[in-house]
């Protein structure tokens, strides 16, 4: 078994045996790469103390084989679930879960199928807890990643100008993130021009970008399963100085976090550091939204950079840092990277200018 995976594994079963588990059911596709490197778009993965089982069906026999060789694979006919309930309602174990991973309706076909004798423990965040921490080769892949994302944003940012349709712009972020190498996008990338700058989470549309308006473009690409996350915001003309203005106070709030990331900072810490610099800039009731998220084989993981959170970082988690300012009817600006916390700092993995570009 791949040495990474077995380090993994035990760590898992430490964790059950600390809740007095005898097994983890998983079926997040993230934690289930995470925990036996298979892809496919139907699994479960069972954890106990000595072997670990994977459900899958027909569809997947091959690549099951191949990708995780070191399951007992298990091929059920009919639905997964069925098949998974069925397989456990011959023991009397006390199964570990996470909720956040089952629907309502799913979860009940489970536990009728596994019948009574069966106890269940629910566990959310046990795996997920352990992926915050990445390995040096998870780094690695997450720095590549964060590679491609700028040089796409690059690429892109020299297609924007007034006529231009936010569609377009993001049809280009997704052909050219395949095109260097990644399997896809983080999530669908964000192109906002004008107005709809101000939404924070616009989609694209088929609106035309004008003269005189910011444009914010967030896009990341998914590279052997690991997301980068980057967020760029321009000017399309000569920005006005209250646009330049806040422009600054954004970019100084970035700066302030990515400057006090270091193990040992709570996140809340991180969040607070942008958070007054925009109040300085009379501008924090502008931001509405948390300061960052952590990145690894999602696009957004623990931990939450957000007011208040207790949590401590530590060295090897990747996080991103993405204050911004949103002002209804007239625009939005964010600008955001992707942040590894070392033994004595951090490293910055997305390495892109970030002065107001203007058009
Ligand atoms: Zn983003
Ligand atoms: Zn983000």
């Amino acid at each position: 078994m791949r040495a990474d995976l077995q380090e993994r594994l035990k760590q898992v079963r430490a964790a059950l045996a600390r809740t007095g588990s005898d097994a983890l059911l998983v079926s997040g596709p993230a934690d289930l790469f995470y925990l036996s490197g298979f892809t496919g778009d139907s699994g479960v993965l069972l954890v106990e103390s000595s072997r670990v089982a994977l459900f899958t069906d027909g569809r997947f026999t091959v690549q099951a084989r191949d990708e995780a060789p070191h399951a007992k694979l298990r091929i059920v006919r009919g639905p997964l679930t069925i098949g998974v309930g069925q397989y456990l309602s011959s023991s009397r174990r006390c199964v570990a879960y996470a909720p956040s991973q089952w629907s309502v309706a799913s979860w009940k076909v489970l536990r009728r199928a596994a019948g009574a004798r069966l106890r269940w423990r629910a566990a959310d965040g046990l795996v997920a807890g352990l992926r915050t921490v990445k390995a040096p080769v998870e780094v690695d892949t997450i720095r590549e990643a964060g590679g491609i994302a700028c040089e796409v944003m690059e690429e892109v940012i020299g297609m924007v100008r007034a006529g231009v349709m936010e569609l377009d712009l993001a049809a280009e972020i997704g052909y050219r993130i395949r095109r260097k190498g990644a399997s896809g996008e983080s999530f669908e990338a964000i192109v906002a021009g004008g107005p709809r700058s101000a939404l924070p989470h616009a989609r694209p549309t088929s609106r035309r970008i004008g003269k005189n308006e910011l444009v914010v473009l967030d896009l990341g690409a998914i590279l052997r399963r690991y997301c980068s996350d980057i967020t760029r915001t321009v000017f399309v003309g000569r920005a006005p100085t209250r646009i330049r203005r806040w422009y600054q106070a954004v970019q100084e709030a970035q700066a302030a976090a990515r400057e006090c990331i270091r193990p040992g900072i709570a996140a809340g810490e991180v969040d607070a550091a942008a958070r007054r610099v925009l109040d300085r800039y009379g501008l924090a009731r502008h931001f509405v939204h948390s300061t960052g998220h952590g990145l690894g084989l999602e696009i957004h993981e623990e931990p939450r950079l957000a007011r208040g959170q207790e949590r401590l970082l530590e060295a090897g988690m990747v996080v991103t840092i993405e204050p911004g300012v949103y002002v209804e009817g007239t625009g939005g600006i964010r600008i955001e990277d992707d942040i590894l916390v070392t033994a004595n700092g951090s490293e910055l993995l997305t390495r892109l200018g970030r002065d107001l570009l203007e058009l």
